[in-house]
């Protein structure tokens, strides 16, 4: 059971030392992932070297959690993998205050993955099409045949549906791939039906693979913010809540700035996406092609504000054709402490988690931009990275922030030259 009545405060401050021991004593890890998250090396090279081509070594991100996401009455602490400064705190402040306000509901609306074989060089599409639809349940055997695994697990291909598009005859099947993003497990399928549709369609195939366009794994979450959290000031409550509702709308209508706002949702999404070891530009490529469905590009998430009510409405849907099983999923050590923060979420559940944490991190970066802006944050921010770039060690680097604030525009020379400057004054001082 996920422990809910955890005071997080304070968490963000403590060393790196300190926060160990917190997860620790609420027992959020067994006491192996325990182990294993402070190991030095992760990933075996061994199990890397099996992963890819041309292993040479692996590569470390961080890995955080972002506490207290409160989706459907259940309590979440999610992991999150990202080199990008500022996106757990914003994540963990957006679960703050929705969960203030009743939490995230969220729902799927189908979970079943695509596959395509185009056709080409028909002469008669209209007769092929017919032939091959009268052939439905033998040819939804073959696709099982090819695969039998699923099918004992309860899943297997579904439908049947084709349509022409130009010069092509293109054949989809859905397929319920369980707990599985079912890449292989489609393609296998596609593959085994190539000669019996092109026996009936007296065409050649082009191709036959999975779509990344996962259009029957769609997912959405929803909160309501009370105005009250936005600022403790009603009227500038109410003015941000507009802006924020605005932002929406620019999403909208804007390609340039729908790309940004997209951005963001995926500063949270990719970051889970990754922690869980699943395949993030399968999960990329989709949303972007849903957010493109209407003929323009455009924002994922809409926010709306009720003034009656003095709530802000905001929801996101998105294909989230996420796995549980499969790929490198039961491969990387690190993934298993993931899923272990989440409870060992099923298919359904963590994709859920997953569109939640998109929801949440959309709401702090418009909140952020509609009010103080982001860049308030961000030079802090930046100012640490050139003072880590510059050398600083862990100790140094406040110093060096601070000082580098002060003397705007900041640059890594500038960083260098302070660095020296406080050792030479910590030299001095101490001889
Ligand atoms: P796998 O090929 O790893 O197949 C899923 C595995 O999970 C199978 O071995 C299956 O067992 C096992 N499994 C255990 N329990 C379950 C369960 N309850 N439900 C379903 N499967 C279960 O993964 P996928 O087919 O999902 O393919 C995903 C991988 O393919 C990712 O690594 C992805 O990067 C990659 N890929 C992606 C492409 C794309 O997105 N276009 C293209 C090509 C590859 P069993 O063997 O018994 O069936």
């Amino acid at each position: 059971m996920t422990k809910t009545n955890i005071n997080w405060s304070g968490f963000s401050k403590r060393s790196f030392d300190e926060r160990l021991p917190i997860i620790e004593r609420f027992q959020l890890l067994s006491p192996e992932n325990l182990k294993h998250l402070t190991a030095d090396h992760l990933l075996p090279i061994q199990t890397a070297n099996q992963m890819t081509e041309n292993v040479l070594g692996r590569f470390a991100l961080p890995f955080s959690i972002a506490p207290d996401f409160l989706i459907n009455g259940s309590t979440y602490h999610v992991p999150f993998v990202t080199e990008e400064p500022s996106v757990v705190a914003a994540a963990s402040f957006a679960a703050k205050i929705i969960r203030r306000s009743g939490g995230f509901k969220t729902y799927i609306h189908n979970r079943q993955m695509i596959g395509q074989i185009a056709l080409y060089g028909i002469d008669k599409i209209d007769k092929a099409k017919t032939t091959i639809l009268a052939k439905t349940e033998e040819l939804l055997a073959t696709a099982n045949q090819a695969y039998p695994s699923i099918v004992k697990r309860g899943g297997g291909a579904r439908q049947i549906r084709l349509e022409q598009k130009g010069y092509f005859l293109i054949f989809y099947l859905t397929v319920d791939t369980q707990e599985a993003m079912g890449a292989n497990m489609v393609n296998t399928m596609m593959e085994a039906l190539v000669p019996d549709l092109e026996a009936l369609s007296k065409g050649h195939s082009l191709m036959a693979i999975l779509s990344n366009y996962a259009t029957e794994s769609l997912v959405t979450a929803k909160c309501q913010i009370d105005s009250c959290f936005l600022s403790r000031d009603k009227e500038k409550a109410q003015q941000l809540a507009k802006k924020m509702e605005l932002a929406s709308q620019l999403a909208q209508v804007d390609p340039y700035r729908a790309t940004t706002h997209n951005k963001g949702i995926f500063n949270g999404i990719d970051a889970v996406v990754m922690a869980t070891g699943n395949d993030w530009r399968a999960i990329e490529a989709g949303a972007h092609a849903y957010a493109a469905r209407n003929g323009s590009y455009q924002g994922l998430s809409q926010w709306r504000f009720d003034q009656s009510q003095q709530l802000l409405f905001g929801e996101l849907t998105l294909p989230m054709p996420i796995a549980s099983k499969g790929g490198s999923i039961g491969l990387n050590p690190t993934v298993a402490i993931a899923r272990d923060f989440l409870n060992s979420p099923d298919a359904k559940t963590l994709a859920q988690v997953i569109v939640a944490v998109g929801l949440a991190q959309n709401f702090a970066a418009l909140k952020a931009l509609t009010s103080s802006g982001i860049q308030a944050g961000h030079m802090k921010l930046h100012a640490k990275s050139l003072a880590l770039l510059a050398g600083a060690s862990e100790h140094e680097v406040a110093a060096l922030v601070k000082t580098l604030l002060a003397d705007k525009p900041m640059t890594l020379e500038k960083a260098t030259t302070y660095l020296s400057k406080l050792r030479q004054s910590i030299d001095n001082g101490s001889t």
